[in-house]
């Protein structure tokens, strides 16, 4: 399809499905991110995925400099044309998933429309960094917003609730309808806000050893915890002595775990 004329500027590059392309033509929408983002002048700005540059116009509004990363090369031309002359923009062109976020001077925000195909991957690359982050304002495909924010308990709750909820405070913010965006998109969006935590909810030993637990946990999410584990490789006499000894029930499901059932298995596994 020819993209449509612009009237103030070039022709927009076609938008390209299979980079997640779903542009945010709502303007509303646009500021109702940039308030919940409590941007303040001169704090530093990373956003994934600036696209035809709808957000990143208001983010180098409000902050003072905004690290742009962009993997799609028709767009970065398209960026440095109309945006180009902006002097506190950083345009990187890059894939998200393999740049080094330490290259970016910390504390910073997080603020973008992520790319729903690698949205995934890409939160869990920013929960590592979040150390140097000071909040993230991230418009997600709506089903994975619900997962980072869910209570143990329920189908939505996962690795990605325990991931987030364990260094950070999940707060949903808006649902976007598909018709916000263009080309739109089939599912519908939600922004949450990420705010980390300035130490984890509970407190583990070995970081890395809870999360491999907690993956092995979920890896069989109809099994017991104590089955799951077992075929994750773990021995299952010492899983079930570690159940026991937390006093937790063998046959419980991972997705019945709270953050502190899952730090005491860890412990009483260690
Ligand atoms: N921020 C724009 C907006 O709100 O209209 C565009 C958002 S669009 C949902 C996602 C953007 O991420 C696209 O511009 C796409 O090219 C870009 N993108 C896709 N995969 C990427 C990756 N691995 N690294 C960096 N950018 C990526």
């Amino acid at each position: 399809m020819t993209p449509p004329p612009r009237r103030n500027g070039p022709p927009f590059p076609v938008a390209r499905k299979s980079l997640g392309q779903h542009f945010l033509i709502d303007p509303n929408i646009v500021r109702k991110i940039v308030r919940l983002a409590e941007l303040q002048p001169g704090e530093t700005v990373l956003e994934i995925g600036p696209g035809r540059g709808i957000l990143t116009e208001a983010l180098l509004e409000a902050s003072g400099l905004v690290v742009a990363i962009e993997l799609d090369p028709a767009l970065c031309d398209y960026l440095r044309t109309t945006l180009g002359s902006r002097p506190n923009l950083k345009l990187v062109e890059a894939d998200a998933l393999h740049y080094e976020y330490d290259q970016i001077p910390g504390p910073m925000l997080v603020v973008a429309n992520l790319p729903y195909y690698v949205s995934t991957p890409i939160l869990f690359r920013l929960l590592k960094e979040r150390q140097r982050v000071m909040r993230m304002v991230l418009m997600l495909q709506e089903e994975v917003a619900i997962r980072l924010a869910a209570s143990a308990g329920g189908k939505d709750y996962s690795v990605l609730s325990v991931a987030a909820q364990f260094s950070c405070e999940v707060r949903m913010g808006f649902k976007v309808a598909p018709s916000c965006f263009r080309p739109r998109p089939r599912v519908g969006s939600a922004v949450v806000v990420l705010t980390p935590l300035p130490k984890p909810r509970v407190s583990v030993p070995d970081e890395a050893f809870f999360f491999k637990v907690v993956r092995s946990g979920f890896a069989h999410r109809r099994k017991a915890v104590l089955n799951s584990l077992r075929d994750e490789g773990f021995e299952g006499a010492r899983v079930a002595a570690a159940l026991k000894k937390t006093n937790l029930d063998p046959r419980r499901r991972a997705e019945t775990f709270t953050l502190s059932d899952f730090a005491d298995l860890t412990v009483a596994l260690q």
